[in-house]
């Protein structure tokens, strides 16, 4: 068998590639076999280091022989390709088909998160009422947030534990993160002279976080400045919030309260909207019967005098409540955390 001449081998070689190629069923057995021709250690490879055996003038002639082989070998590793190609389609052809019959799946349909519906709803109220809606930055300088409002310079709030100051590009500028929305009744006053009627919505932040407190949770506040502003403006005006957000015939009172930048200050109540004030053990109103729903008064003259109004010639009022506390209610949820951990199954719920 090695007594067989180069030139032997070589057409032994040049007779199998078709069958070769033939016994390929895939792409890996295609590279196998190729290499097996014109590999490292393939047959034609290794047969080109057998021309010295042979007689001078007959080595050309084998070269060229051994280069139509390699051209063989190319035609029919291409031609096998083709067929693998042929024989995949035909197979992904002969599946069964497609069934479009089946149901497609439902897309899931996203809505409004529950404090941003409270906030609408509430925000609608108002406008009808003819007031304005009013927005400011989040960002706030410590100005706005505590001195225009008439807090005193002790005020627990200013501490930098209930507070998120931020660094500030101008020396000498306190900056933070507004810890109420009257941050915006300042500057609405600054803007504008009186009369002043609109409401301020948005997001606030505080260091504190616990079932009932969020480190960010969303106010709305509402600010009417004209002549002649009395209590029973503020007390006819939420009291028609109330009647449309809670139903007609709902009760309310007031209860005095301190607040820096209102004098007298209050806090009004709802009758509990879950056991009427009849179940001492009621656990959303504790048993009092009451809900505290939001706080008011009439604006200080220390703030008309801050933002350059004429506190002998104007009188206002000024309210506030909390968005999240008020849809807790609304839904009966115990934990502020709830709404802002974004459990869609939770959420989906309300
Ligand atoms: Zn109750």
């Amino acid at each position: 068998m090695d007594q067989e001449s180069p030139i032997e081998a070589l057409d032994a070689i040049a007779r199998s590639v078709d069958e070769a190629f033939a016994a390929a069923r895939d792409d890996n057995d295609l590279r196998q076999v190729t290499a097996r021709f014109t590999g490292r250690d393939g047959s034609l490879t290794k047969i080109m280091k057998r021309i010295p055996e042979l007689p001078g003038p007959e080595r050309k002639p084998f070269g060229q022989r051994v280069n139509e082989v390699k051209g063989l070998v190319e035609r029919a590793q291409s031609n096998a390709a083709e067929r693998l190609r042929s024989e995949a389609r035909a197979r992904e052809l002969s599946r069964p088909a497609l069934d479009i019959t089946l149901p497609g799946r439902r897309p899931r349909i996203g809505r409004i998160h529950p404090c941003m519906r409270t906030m609408h709803e509430i925000i609608d109220v108002f406008t009808s009422l003819g007031f304005d809606v009013a927005e400011g930055p989040e960002v706030e300088l410590a100005e706005n947030n505590f001195d225009r409002l008439g807090f005193p310079p002790d005020h627990p709030a200013m501490d930098m534990h209930d507070s998120f100051f931020l660094p500030s590009r101008r020396p000498g500028d306190r900056v933070l993160l507004r810890t109420h929305t009257s941050t915006v009744q300042v500057r609405e006053m600054l803007s504008h002279p009186p009369p002043v009627q609109a409401i301020m919505p948005g997001a606030v932040f505080r260091r504190d976080d616990d079932a009932t407190h969020s480190p960010m949770f969303f106010q709305l506040e509402g600010l009417m400045v004209d002549e002649g502003i009395t209590l029973s403006n503020l007390r006819g005006a939420l009291e028609a919030f109330l009647t449309r957000l809670f139903g007609a015939g709902v009760k309310t009172r007031f209860r005095a309260s301190y607040f820096p930048f209102v004098e007298p200050g209050a806090e009004m109540d709802v009758e509990c909207l879950i056991c009427g004030g009849r179940d001492p053990h009621c656990r959303v109103c504790k048993g009092t019967g009451w809900l505290e729903i939001l706080g008011c008064g009439m604006v200080h003259p220390v703030v008309f005098e801050s933002v350059g109004y004429d506190p002998e010639r104007y009188r206002g009022f000024a309210f506030g409540m909390g968005i999240d506390r008020l849809t807790m209610l609304r839904y009966g949820i115990n934990d502020i955390r709830h709404l802002f951990e974004n459990d869609v199954r939770f959420l989906g719920s309300l």
